[in-house]
Order: structure tokens, then C-alpha cells, then sequence
């Protein structure tokens, strides 16, 4: 009798308390709805006659749907979406890991931190941008970057990688973001990090194999990494950099916490830009692809979680009246991003037309131009023209004779991108059937995927920061004020 009540006591808790997995990854795609990926996905299986083109995440047992609005706004951006993500508080536009009224919160890589978990924080943007940082440092304002790179070299977390590095250099040394002599690059050395910096540091990163117990300091770019349409077969890639996470850190012999954001899918998408957004989103998907390998070895301890911490440019799947299906072909063609200032400014229209029209023939396949494009297109040259002779007068001219106005209605007035650029992201999406609402983001809820220990947990409709709350509870972590 008293054997059966022990049994009954053990099944009873046994259902009500979730058991912790040992190692979890979270994966932020930012700005990755569910028409990203399933546009992406399907450019895979259009292109691939592999079986495995399907994405991992469309696999994944438990799918669920989160809100995102901030305290303060109805559309985020990724300080205040972070910030629910990483420590469970919903908070204020801008805001990174503080409440609205400015006081932080613990986040889950410093309580994983004092509760003895090893920690990583992937992105393929700057290190000391809003997603990664919210995890590693608090401000008010997300764009204090210098600071919070000066937060982060205090985190403690014992992998990190991206971009970024201008931010960690002092003032005098070339690709500084800095503003004063601070070298934090040499004080992560002190702390005993070994450092790979650019792409000679991603070439020697790609081949090492890890010693036990070592830590990672890793920025391959001054700013973002570049986009992967733009990278060779030599990276950095996302991939590469998650399976060099998952064997460092498996050598701390300690439960493990990695955050990867796909970060630049939020950029491209931003710019409209189709084939960039979908070659971003399919980097990401093979990121996560390494996790689930990982997983399938490690089913009884490891939780994966896929998420984004809002929509970017308002996606939808279908533009043109009467057509019914997509159109791949202009995605395949494209060999380039059209807006990237830090390493393919090249593609911009500067006043060339011969030149230009030329490099979006070899780069991108579109001509010819039908006459409404080449109308959108001469639109967007004039108005380009006008703001590259950075004369107040003349724009004041262009603006009170309505020329600006009536093409920035036209293309958006929002978009502080070049027009012409613009122009052509917009033409190749509508000829792939595909539009964009906007040039920024949006309030759509998104999709949250997870697989492994715990994942039953994250069913159902929640709000972002309901995510951090989960997570913390499953990894047994006290997220309360400070
Ligand atoms: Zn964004």
C-alpha cells in the first residue's frame, strides 16, 4: 500500500513538474514571419531535388503564435522585442533589458551565468546590436552601442560571435565606431578570451578545434557581417559558426544556453529586398539545421526554440491580380543585395545611367524594363539625382514644385534608403509576385517553433515576454527585478 501511494505521489509530480533540458538553443530570425520562410522554403524546393529541402522548424512538434507590441507602441523594433525575449519583461520602444522606467532586469544569460550554465550569443549582425546585447547588457537607449560592447566585455559568456568590432577598438585604430581610446579588444584578451578578428580570424576559426574550457571572442567584421548572396563559399557563415558554438561549448562539460539570430533577414527585408531576404532566411534555416542534428543525438536533454521578435516590410505572398503562382526566376537570377553601404555600395545608382543599367543587367537579369517599370525607375533616378547634389536650395525648389513629392508617393516616402535601389527591389519582388507593405515593421504576430525537453510548454497564443518567462521557468531561473 504505502509502495502504491510513493508511485502515485511520483507520477503526480512527475506530470506537473517539467523536467529542464541540459542544453538549449534559442534561435531569433530577426524580422522572419511566416511568409519569409515559407517563401524561402519554397525557392529551396524549386531549386533542389534533395529530399531535405523541406526547413527543420517545418518538422517541429509544437507550433505557437506571439505577439508582439511594446508597452508604449503597437509596432516593436528589436530593443523592446529583445528585451521580452531575453528577460521576460515587455518594455518600451528602443528600451534594452530596462523596464519603462528605466531599471533593469535580469536577463536569462546572467542568471544561466550564476546558476553554472555555459552560454552563447551568435549573431550575423554587429554583436553590440539590440537582439544579442539585450542578452548581455541594459540602456535605455539600444543605440548607446559603445557602451553596451563595454557591457558586454563584462557579460561573461564564454562564446561569442558576429560582427561588430569597430565598436570594441579604440578611436585612432581604422574601422573604429568608438568615440574614445578604450581598447576592449585587448581587455578581452586580459579576461583570457582567445580572439579571431575579420576574415583572417574567420579562416583561422573555421579549422579550430577547441581546447577545453575556452572561451571565444570572435567579431569578423568591423560592422554587419556581409549578406550571405554577397559572401563566397568561404563564409562567415551562420552554420559554421553555431557547429564551432555547439563543440566549444559541449568541451565545458557543463549544461549549455546558445542565442542565434539570423539578423540580417530584418535587414534585407527592410529594404525589400526578395532574393537577399530569402538567401538570409535559408542561411538561417541551415544554422538551425546544425541544432536539430545536435538534438537527434541529445533527444532527452536538449530544447530548441525558433522564433523572431517581430515581422520586417509587411510580406505577402501574392501581388498581381490574376497571377496565381510565383515566379522564381528573378530570385534566381539575382547575384547581389542592391542596398548594403558597408560592402557592396557599388550597386547604387550615382548619376551613371549607361553604368548602372548595365550592372543590373549582369547582376540581376531584369531587362529589359517594361514601360511602367522604366516610368518607376526614371521617377526614382530624378529623385536620387536631386538629393545627391546636396543642395538645400534646390531640393527646397524640387520639393515646392512637387517633383520629390510625387516620387516619393510613389515609392514610399518612408524609405530612407536610395530610391532607385528601392525602385528595383520593388519591380523584381512584384515580377516574383510577391509585395511589400512597408518599409519597416510590422504588428503581425509571429510564429514561435520548439522542439526537444519542454517544448509543450510554449503551446498555444502568448505575448513575447510570456516567452521569456517560459524559458527561464524551464531552465530553472529566477528572472525577478533585480
Ligand atoms: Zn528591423
Amino acid at each position: 500500500m504505502k509502495t502504491l501511494f510513493i508511485l502515485i505521489i511520483f507520477l503526480i509530480c512527475g506530470t506537473t513538474l517539467a523536467k529542464s533540458p541540459k542544453y538549449v538553443f534559442f534561435f531569433i530570425g530577426d524580422g522572419m514571419g511566416v511568409s519569409h520562410s515559407e517563401i524561402a522554403e519554397y525557392f529551396v524546393k524549386k531549386t533542389q531535388t534533395k529530399d531535405n529541402s523541406s526547413f527543420a522548424i517545418n518538422h517541429f512538434p509544437v507550433v505557437s503564435i506571439v505577439k508582439t507590441y511594446a508597452t508604449n507602441v503597437d509596432i516593436t523594433d528589436s530593443g523592446a522585442a529583445g528585451t521580452a525575449l531575453a528577460t521576460g519583461h515587455r518594455t518600451n520602444y528602443k528600451h534594452l533589458s530596462v523596464t519603462p522606467n528605466g531599471e533593469r532586469v535580469k536577463t536569462i544569460v546572467e542568471e544561466a551565468i550564476k546558476k553554472g550554465w555555459s552560454t552563447g550569443i551568435i549573431t550575423s549582425t554587429k554583436i553590440t546590436d539590440a537582439t544579442p546585447a539585450a542578452y548581455m547588457g541594459h540602456h535605455a537607449n539600444r543605440k548607446k552601442e559603445n557602451n553596451l560592447a563595454e557591457q558586454i566585455t563584462e557579460s561573461g559568456v564564454n562564446f561569442i560571435a558576429g560582427g561588430g568590432l569597430g565598436h570594441f577598438i579604440p578611436r585612432s585604430m581604422n574601422g573604429s565606431l568608438r568615440e574614445d581610446e578604450k581598447n576592449l579588444l585587448e581587455l578581452m584578451s586580459i579576461k583570457g578570451y582567445t580572439l579571431f578578428t575579420g576574415m583572417r580570424g574567420w579562416e583561422d576559426f573555421k579549422t579550430l578545434s577547441f581546447l577545453e574550457k575556452q572561451n571565444i571572442f570572435a567579431l569578423f567584421s568591423y560592422k554587419k557581417l556581409p549578406f550571405v548572396i554577397n559572401q563566397n563559399e568561404s563564409g562567415p557563415s551562420l552554420e559554421t559558426i553555431v557547429d564551432k558554438a555547439i563543440t566549444c561549448l559541449s568541451k565545458h562539460k557543463k549544461p549549455f544556453f546558445i542565442m542565434v539570430e539570423g539578423a540580417k533577414i530584418d535587414t534585407a527585408a527592410h529594404k525589400n529586398d526578395l532574393p537577399t531576404t530569402i538567401h538570409e532566411t535559408i542561411a538561417f534555416n541551415k544554422a538551425i539545421q546544425r541544432a536539430v542534428e545536435f538534438y537527434q543525438e541529445h533527444k532527452n536533454e536538449t530544447l530548441i526554440i525558433v522564433t523572431t521578435d517581430h515581422e520586417t516590410g509587411g510580406l505577402g505572398l501574392g501581388h498581381i491580380k490574376d497571377e496565381k503562382n510565383f515566379n522564381i526566376s528573378p530570385i534566381l537570377k539575382a547575384k547581389t543585395t542592391m542596398v548594403d553601404s558597408e560592402h557592396n555600395e557599388h550597386m547604387e545608382y550615382k548619376g551613371n545611367k549607361k553604368e548602372w543599367f548595365e550592372k543590373i543587367d549582369k547582376y540581376l537579369g531584369l531587362l529589359p524594363f517594361s514601360k511602367t517599370e522604366m516610368k518607376i525607375i526614371k521617377n526614382a533616378m530624378s529623385y536620387d539625382d536631386v538629393y545627391r547634389t546636396k543642395s538645400p536650395l534646390l531640393k527646397t525648389w524640387f520639393q515646392f514644385t512637387g517633383a520629390l513629392n510625387a516620387s516619393s508617393r510613389e515609392l514610399g516616402a518612408d524609405a530612407p534608403y536610395p530610391r532607385t535601389s528601392i525602385a528595383i527591389n520593388r519591380i523584381l519582388s512584384a515580377r516574383a509576385n510577391v509585395y511589400w507593405t512597408t518599409y519597416g515593421h510590422t504588428a503581425s504576430p509571429v510564429p514561435l517553433y520548439a522542439i526537444g525537453v519542454g517544448a509543450r510548454l510554449f503551446s498555444g497564443v502568448m505575448a513575447n515576454y510570456e516567452v521569456g518567462r517560459k524559458l527561464a521557468k524551464i531552465m530553472g531561473l529566477d528572472l525577478s527585478q533585480l
